[in-house]
C-alpha cells in the first residue's frame, strides 16, 4: 500500500509514501564507488562511473524511467521506549533490481532530501557520516558479516548544518549521498508501527509479502509460518550479533528501527570497532546510559526480538551463548569439543580486559605466532598485542592451557592451525582513527585515503603492504585515544 503525500506528517494505513529525492543545488562529485557492487550486483560495467547519467542518478538528480521513489513508513523502540512513527526521513527507495544471478536488490539513496517521515530533520546526511557508512558497510561485507552494501558516495557543495557533539557548536558541513543496497530494507519497526496502530490487515499482508519474498524455506500455506518466521529472525539475529562480537563491532544505535528483519547490519551511524578489549566500550557519545555498549548487544538484541514478538507472539529460542562459544572457538583455532573451551575463552577475555590488549590484534597475533614461540613465552616485537597481554601475571597459565587444548585438535598441525585462524581473525578493521583520518583528508577534497581503505578492507584477512605502510596493523595513534563519534550525521 502506497500513499502520495509529499509533506512531513503522521501517516496511516500505508507502508510506503511516494516521494522524489531533492537534488542538490550545487555541483556534485563522485567520491568513491564500489566496482564490485557495480559489476556483481548491478550487472554494470565499471566504466559507468564516468558517465553523467550515473552521477545524476546516484546523487538524486535523476530518477530512472519507470521508477517510483518511495519512503518507507516504520516505527521503533529507541533507547528502550516506543518512539512512534519514524520512517525513511532522508532516504528514498529508488527501485528493485533483479540481477543475472536472480538476486533482488533494493536500491536506496540516503541523504537525498525530505520525506513525510523527516520529522524535524533536513533530509540530508553529511560527508563525514556518509563516508563512514560507505566504507564500513563494504568492510563488513568483506569480513563476511551480513550487511547492506554501498555502491557509491557523492558529495555536494550544499551546506548542511550540524551540531556534531551536541554542545551548541553548530558547524557548516557538506551534504553527501550514499547509494546503498539491501535485499530488503524492512526492519523490526516496519511491523511494529502497524501493530501499534492496529493496522492488522496491512501487517499480515506485509508479513506474508516478506516471508514470500525473503524466507523461501517457509511455506506460505503453513499455519505456523509466523512462528517459523520469528524463530528464523531470532536465530539469524543471534548469529549476526555473535558475528559483530567476534570482530569487536559495536553498532552504536541498536534501536528496533535499525534492526533488519533479514538480520543484516543496517544503518551505520556512531558505530565503532573496539581498540583495546573492553566489554564496556560505547562508540556513541550521546549514549549516556551506555545502553548500547558492546557487551550489551546480545541483551538488546533479545529486547528487540521481544518487541518483534510483541507483534507476532511465538516462542523465544535464544542461542547467543552457544553461538558465541562456537565463534570464539574458531577464532582460537580449536577443533572438536572440550568442556573447558568456554572457560578458556572467558579466561582470555578477562586477561585482555585487564591488560587492555587490542581485541583484533590479540586474535590476529595468536593466529600468526607459532606454538614454539608461545611455548617459550618468547613474544616477538611484531606481536605487540600479545606483548601487552603477556604483562598479565596469569598469561603463562593461560598459554599452558591453550597449548594443551591445541594438542587435542585431531589431525591438526601448527601450520594448518595458523592458516585456519588467519581466515577468521581479520588483520584490518575500519578503526575510528582510520575513518577519522580519511574524513579529515576528504574535507580537503583528498579522497586518497578513502580509496586506500576501500581497497584494503576488501581483503581484511590478507596481509597487505600498503596497509602495513599506512600503519593499519599497528597500535592506534595516541591522538585516537579519545576519539568519539556522535549520532549527528
Ligand atoms: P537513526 O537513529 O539514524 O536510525 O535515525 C532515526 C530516525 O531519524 C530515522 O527515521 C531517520 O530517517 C531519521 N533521521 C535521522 N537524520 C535525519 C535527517 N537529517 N533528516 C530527516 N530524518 C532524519
Ligand atoms: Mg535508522
Ligand atoms: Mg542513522
Amino acid at each position: 500500500d502506497v500513499i502520495q503525500e509529499n509533506y512531513v506528517r503522521n501517516v496511516r494505513n500505508c507502508i510506503f509514501s511516494i516521494v522524489y529525492p531533492t537534488p542538490f543545488k550545487s555541483r556534485v562529485r563522485l567520491v568513491a564507488v564500489s566496482e564490485e557492487v557495480l559489476e556483481n550486483i548491478l550487472d554494470l560495467d565499471r566504466s559507468v562511473k564516468g558517465t553523467s547519467d550515473f552521477l545524476q542518478f546516484v546523487s538524486g538528480g535523476k530518477v530512472l524511467l519507470g521508477s517510483v521513489p518511495l519512503a518507507h513508513r516504520y516505527g521503533g523502540h529507541q533507547f528502550g521506549s516506543w518512539a512512534g512513527q519514524l520512517g525513511d526521513g532522508r532516504a528514498h527507495l529508488m527501485g528493485v533490481y533483479t540481477n543475472r544471478h536472480g538476486e533482488r536488490w533494493e536500491l536506496q539513496l540516503k541523504g537525498s532530501g525530505k520525506t513525510p517521515y523527516s520529522r524535524n530533520g533536513d533530509g540530508r546526511a553529511v560527508l563525514r557520516s556518509s563516508l563512514r557508512e560507505f566504507l564500513c558497510s563494504e568492510a563488513m561485507h568483506y569480513l563476511g558479516i551480513p550487511t547492506s552494501r554501498a555502491a557509491s558516495l557523492v558529495v555536494s557543495d550544499d551546506d548542511v548544518w550540524r551540531d556534531q557533539f551536541y554542545n551548541g557548536n553548530i558547524k557548516k558541513e557538506r551534504g553527501a549521498i550514499v547509494l546503498r543496497l539491501a535485499k530488503s530494507w524492512f526492519r523490526i519497526g516496519s511491523l511494529e508501527i502497524l501493530a501499534h496502530s492496529g493496522e492488522l490487515d496491512l501487517q499480515r499482508r506485509l508479513l506474508d509479502f516478506i516471508i514470500q519474498e525473503h524466507f523461501p524455506s517457509i511455506a506460505m500455506n503453513d499455519s505456523n509460518r509466523y512462528l517459523e518466521f520469528f524463530s528464523t529472525v531470532v536465530s539469524e539475529t543471534a548469529n549476526l550479533i555473535a558475528l559483530w562480537m567476534s570482530v569487536g563491532f559495536a553498532h552504536g544505535v541498536c534501536n528496533t528501527d535499525n534492526f533488519s528483519l533479514l538480520s543484516i547490519t543496517i544503518d551505520y551511524g556512531p558505530f565503532g570497532f573496539m581498540d583495546s578489549y573492553d566489554p564496556n566500550f560505547v562508540p556513541n557519545t550521546s549514549d549516556d546510559e551506555k545502553r548500547y555498549k558492546i557487551g550489551n548487544q546480545a541483551n538488546v538484541g533479545l529486547f528487540n526480538l521481544s518487541k518483534l514478538l510483541q507483534a507476532l507472539k511465538p516462542l523465544l529460542d535464544p542461542r547467543q551463548k552457544q553461538l558465541f562459544t562456537e565463534l570464539f572457538k574458531t577464532k582460537l583455532g580449536f577443533l572438536g569439543e572440550n568442556e573447558d573451551d568456554s572457560y578458556l575463552i572467558a579466561f582470555l577475555l578477562k586477561l585482555m580486559e585487564d591488560t587492555k590488549a587490542d581485541f583484533t590484534m590479540t586474535f590476529r597475533h595468536l593466529s600468526e605466532i607459532t606454538e614454539d614461540e608461545l611455548k617459550e613465552l618468547h613474544i616477538p616485537e611484531e606481536f605487540w598485542a600479545l606483548q601487552d597481554l603477556a604483562k598479565h601475571k596469569l598469561f603463562s597459565e593461560w598459554v599452558t592451557m591453550y597449548l594443551l587444548r591445541l594438542n587435542r585438535n585431531k589431525g591438526d598441525s601448527d601450520t594448518k592451525r595458523r592458516t585456519r585462524m588467519t581466515t577468521v581473525n581479520p588483520r584490518y578493521i575500519l578503526r575510528n582513527w582510520m575513518a577519522e583520518s580519511a574524513v579529515q583528508k576528504a574535507h580537503l577534497n583528498d579522497f586518497s585515503e578513502v580509496h586506500l581503505l576501500q581497497q584494503i578492507l576488501q581483503h581484511p584477512f590478507q596481509k597487505q603492504q600498503a596497509a602495513e605502510k599506512a600503519g593499519y596493523s599497528l597500535r592506534p595513534p595516541v591522538w585516537a585515544k579519545d576519539l568519539k563519534v556522535s549520532c549527528s550525521s
